[in-house]
């Protein structure tokens, strides 16, 4: 959604609890209380109120708006802004964008939405031919210990980033053979130990998937994770072809990050989950707002996210 139809369809906050309010139906209000899901809806004081124990659930109650004071349109903004790019905004640039008075705030907001893609896309695990590999990107690093700390790759002033691209040969008479990506995903970790990788994969990749990697010792292990785990030297035509789309999300991940003046590792992950979310959904176009919101309201009243 561009920020002409916002306007048209939010013209004021009603129009947002309205919208809010089909939404969560549709998704469906679980109580609090009693895990009831059979609702009435009071309109005099827009809340959910459980049919069975009273309850009361406001609109914001349970969804990543819960404990913000910020108006629902101002959410409902800043989504449409933030699911609007293929590329993403800095905090500072959202905040400019929207004309909002606190830097704060906003951060927090955008952490916050971030954390919903993240929550959203660690419901799939990764299927059928799956590509694994590790990357090093930079990492905010204070000025007086930049100094003491190795640069290159692998140094103290990169974090680590291990990549998971699901992806299908594809046998092509005319052009030969080639490959085709679906979903991705990238967890920050803080090691490169085969424990480490082990524990990706059995979390992240479903346990009958083929898995490609590089012959690096630390997929040493990863054999009994999958049904198949095929290793070639990185360096190969084989082994270049076995992990493309790892590399080229790794190369579009950095790109991505040059947007931000500097990432902290501790929020690292977060900016994962922004790339990942809307790498996934690269054909959505217009309906990644809407999904967006989903996303938002979804996760934080359902017990198993
Ligand atoms: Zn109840």
């Amino acid at each position: 959604m561009n920020i002409l139809k916002f306007y048209e369809r939010f013209p004021d906050e009603d129009s947002c609890a309205v919208y809010l309010r089909e939404q969560r139906e549709q998704q469906g209000v679980i109580c609090k209380k009693c895990g009831g899901s059979a609702h009435y809806w009071l309109c005099n004081k827009k809340m959910f109120q459980c049919k069975h124990c009273d309850f009361r659930t406001s609109l914001k109650n349970g969804t990543v708006m819960e404990n913000s004071n910020l108006p629902l349109r101002t959410w409902l903004l800043a989504i449409t802004f933030i699911s609007a790019t293929k590329k993403s905004f800095s905090a500072l640039e959202l905040q400019r964008q929207m004309g909002h008075s606190r830097y704060a705030t906003i951060f927090g907001l955008l952490h916050k939405v971030r954390e919903v893609m993240g929550k959203r896309d660690g419901l799939y695990q990764l299927e059928d031919m799956v590509e694994y590999d590790e990357a090093f990107v930079e990492k905010a690093t204070k000025s007086d210990e930049k100094q003491a700390l190795k640069k290159g790759r692998g140094s103290q002033r990169q974090a680590i980033v291990a990549t998971m691209a699901e992806s299908t040969i594809l046998e092509d008479l005319d052009t030969g053979k080639d490959k085709s990506c679906r979903y991705f995903k990238m967890k920050k970790i803080d090691d490169l130990k085969a424990k480490t990788a082990e524990k990706l994969v059995r979390d992240f990749i479903d346990k009958e998937a083929v898995l490609q990697t590089d012959e690096s010792t630390t997929y040493i292990n990863l054999e009994d994770c999958v049904d198949v785990h095929v290793h070639e030297i990185s360096s190969s035509a084989e082994g270049k072809f076995n992990l493309k789309w790892a590399h080229i999300a790794i190369s579009n991940l950095k790109s991505y990050l040059r947007t931000y003046h500097m990432v902290s590792e501790r929020k690292l992950q977060n900016y994962l989950d922004e790339f990942c979310y809307k790498l996934n959904r690269r054909y959505f176009g217009q309906k990644l707002f809407d999904r967006l919101v989903i996303a938002a309201i979804y996760p934080y009243w359902h017990n198993s996210v």
